[in-house]
């Protein structure tokens, strides 16, 4: 680093979890050159750090007594795509929403200018909301693909961008043949990596088992491994999706087995959902170190199931979240972490009232002595959307807090964004992180960075 580097330096509230899931909050001087945290230091040493990085205390950060820094939020499970659709069409379970409203819309990005359209205000709105980097699935359409990979690269999005593949069971306007498949998934993978830069990366996208022949799959699979790339998938989203994949696969004996057997299963994996499992598929799931992406906006809207994530904890798997846009009615990763803690609630109420099943699979999971449920709370929820995420992701070395030598991606929190959440003079600054949890949304977001870059900046805006 020479003297002239440019230095971004912030002094205030630090607020991120441990890998415990417990939060740290603590003040704090953050140093940021070019797209790293290269420093972090105590308050009291600021003098020190100014000298170090050459830094005028004009240029200094510092942050309001109602802001606060945390890391940038992970959207694990996003289909840009579906975009359109948030909000809308939400009466059917998943495999008539899927024909009746989903299919005839991800058909529509044949069209490139439809999807310029669309991409554009996807990844706008969901920067705006904090999303720092998002799995995304976009649709079958090798070109419309990437021209989300180009939308994320000029508003400067981090994400894994999804070619989808399927190639069976699916409508004849909107499905694929295997061999075009698995040509026009090489050349997507090719074309991401001529764009440069590590911004953005494809993904290896089998939409699911119902889907998708064994052969696309085995192919996919091979795919990834040879260019070690990542993979999403979805996985006992429902009930009857579970089933159909027990008649299809009859020689597997569960759904996790099918993705196993193909090979798709990697540290590096993204399952969807993941509602209807049983003990021997999350072992399965640990044992390959890929894990599970938590959607319960969808998993309530589509009225798919519960997903009982303390079980999941308990048992090891790797845990972050996705919105699932639009099976869940919000593009915001905000309202997954609101939403994570009462699909907890729930569980804990359904064992509590004896509702049994819906209550996730397993009884006596909770934390404890396996008598009482500990439902999960809002720092939980804040290390799924940042911690938890980047594990999923195997990006725990460069992304997920605000520790030196990671990746630049962290927002700047204002309580003053919005009336509900104006402090009223008593919170501690656990109270504001509690409430941005609850009540926060892109209004409190005054300021994202991602990979040391700023790409939302309303600090001097008035909001209210
Ligand atoms: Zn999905």
């Amino acid at each position: 680093m020479t003297m002239t580097e440019v230095s971004q330096v912030y002094v205030g509230y630090l607020v991120e979890s441990r890998k415990d899931w417990s939060l740290n909050i603590e003040q704090g001087v953050l140093v940021i050159q070019q797209n790293r945290i290269v420093f972090r230091a105590k308050v009291s040493e600021l003098e020190y750090v100014l000298e170090k990085y050459n830094v005028a205390r004009n240029d200094v950060t510092v942050l309001s007594s109602s802001q606060f820094l945390m890391p940038g939020l992970i959207d694990t499970h996003i289909h840009a795509s579906q975009f359109p659709n948030a909000g809308l069409a939400l009466e059917l379970p998943l495999l008539d929403w899927l024909e009746k409203y989903t299919f005839p819309t991800e058909a529509k990005f044949s069209r490139p200018e439809f999807s310029v359209e669309v991409y554009n205000r996807c990844v706008r709105a969901t920067l705006d909301s904090g999303t720092t980097t998002a799995a995304y699935f976009a649709t079958i359409h090798r070109e419309s693909s990437e021209i989300l990979a180009k939308v994320c690269l000029q508003l400067g999005q981090r994400a894994f961008v999804g070619k989808v593949c399927m190639d069976r069971n699916s409508p004849d306007y909107y499905v694929e043949k295997t061999e075009e498949s698995l040509a026009e998934t090489q050349a997507f993978v090719n074309k991401i990596s001529e764009l440069g830069g590590s911004l953005v990366n494809p993904i290896i996208t089998p939409r699911f088992v119902p889907s998708c022949s064994r052969l696309l799959m085995s192919e996919l699979g091979r795919i990834a491994k040879e260019k070690n790339l990542h993979i999403q998938t979805h996985l006992s989203e429902n009930k009857k999706e579970v089933e159909w994949v027990r008649e299809l696969e009859s020689d597997c004996q569960t759904y996790a087995q099918v993705y196993e057997k193909c090979g798709l299963l990697t540290r590096k994996t993204i399952l969807a959902h993941a509602v209807h499992l049983s003990d021997q598929e999350l072992e399965t799931i640990r044992e390959y170190n890929s894990g599970v992406s938590h959607c319960p906006n969808s998993n309530f809207s589509l009225k798919s199931g519960v997903c009982d994530v303390r079980r999941m904890k308990n048992k090891g798997v790797k845990v972050g979240l996705g919105t699932d846009c639009s099976g869940g009615y919000s593009s915001s990763i905000i309202n997954s972490m609101r939403l994570s803690v009462l699909a907890s609630n729930s569980i804990k109420l359904s064992k509590e009232l004896g509702l049994g099943e819906g209550a996730g699979e397993g009884e006596g999971e909770g934390e404890g002595e396996g008598s009482e449920y500990i439902p999960l709370d809002y720092a939980d929820s804040v290390y799924l959307a940042t911690l938890g995420g980047a594990q999923l992701l195997d990006m725990e070395e460069n992304l997920g807090s605000l520790e030196p030598g990671k990746l630049a991606d962290f927002l700047l929190v204002d309580m003053q964004g919005k009336r509900e959440t104006t402090p009223f003079g008593h919170e501690s600054i656990q109270n504001f992180v509690h409430k941005f949890v609850f009540l926060g949304d892109d209004r409190n977001i005054v300021l994202v960075v991602v990979d040391g870059k700023i790409v939302k900046d309303i600090r001097n805006m008035q909001n209210i």
